[in-house]
């Protein structure tokens, strides 16, 4: 930790790159983990083009009970200590996969959602975008335009990440001289590609997950931990090294 911390605090461009695992402290289940109500149902069963065309209101059942969850829960002390680095000038950006909005409500300021935003509306008639701050009353939502189908602004299972957000997320890995990898398990791709980038770039990487993730390997630091135990201390540390080369 001490080694992680004088190396990130030394770092000249350093993001973060986090999934699903930083928000499981906040209470929003990965979607590996324990998930009540939809367990029997796989996130590939409803996170697809496939599945909304089959049946909306099933999909949107399960979009509106993750809105909710998201919306009761709030950022947890990872998502404020990510913040707080950005403040400090030691991390330039956060990268995730997640879609809650969790970084933004923390207070990071230059976030890229590789993913998408579960917040925001897309119609699938007329392409009009909405942006919500509630769970969404009416299922399933309809285009304030033209009265067609609303789906989730993510990005599914299949389908293509929006081209500047990658263009961007390879361009920021591409520079970055530290990578810090928090609560991702490196199973969905193209995301997953970005640790390799920035390592074959020269950069260090360092992993914080309680599990095993894809990117041991590659890892020159790991720290076995919750997120949200493990970035306010690993916050403070670096704190402490910038006061004392001062
Ligand atoms: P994943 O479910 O594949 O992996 C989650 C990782 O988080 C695992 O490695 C796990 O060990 C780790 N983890 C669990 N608890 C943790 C904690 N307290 N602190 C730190 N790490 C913890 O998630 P993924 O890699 O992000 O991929 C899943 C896909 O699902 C992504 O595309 C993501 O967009 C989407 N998703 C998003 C959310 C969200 O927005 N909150 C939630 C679920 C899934
Ligand atoms: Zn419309």
């Amino acid at each position: 930790m001490e080694e992680l911390a004088r190396a990130l605090a030394n770092s000249k461009n350093a993001i973060a790159f986090t999934g699903a695992g930083i928000s499981a402290d906040s209470g929003v289940p990965t979607f590996r983990g324990p998930g009540g109500l939809w367990e029997r149902y796989k996130p590939e069963e409803l996170a697809t083009p496939e599945a909304f065309s089959r049946n909306p209101v099933l999909v949107w059942r399960w979009y509106r009970w993750r809105q909710e969850l998201i919306y009761s829960a709030g950022p947890n002390p990872a998502h404020y200590a990510l913040a707080e680095l950005e403040r400090l000038g030691v991390i330039k950006a956060v990268v995730t996969q997640n879609v809650d909005g969790l970084h933004q409500k923390a207070g990071s300021r230059r976030v890229v959602e590789l993913h998408g935003n579960i917040w925001h509306l897309r119609c699938v008639d007329c392409g009009n975008e909405i942006v919500v701050e509630k769970p969404v009353a009416e299922i399933p939502p309809r285009c304030p335009r033209c009265g067609g189908l609303m789906r989730p602004g993510v990005v599914w299972f299949g389908e293509p990440l929006h081209r500047a957000s990658w263009e961007e997320a390879v361009a920021l890995a591409s520079s970055a001289d530290f990578v810090l990898v928090v609560g991702t398990s490196g199973a969905v791709y193209p995301a997953a590609l970005l640790p390799t980038i920035a390592k074959r770039g020269g950069a260090l990487v360092a992993v914080v997950d309680p599990g095993k993730t894809a990117f041991d390997d590659i890892a020159d630091f790991k720290i076995r931990g919750r997120a949200a135990e493990v970035l306010p201390e690993l916050a403070r540390k670096v704190k402490d090294v910038l006061r004392s080369d001062i």
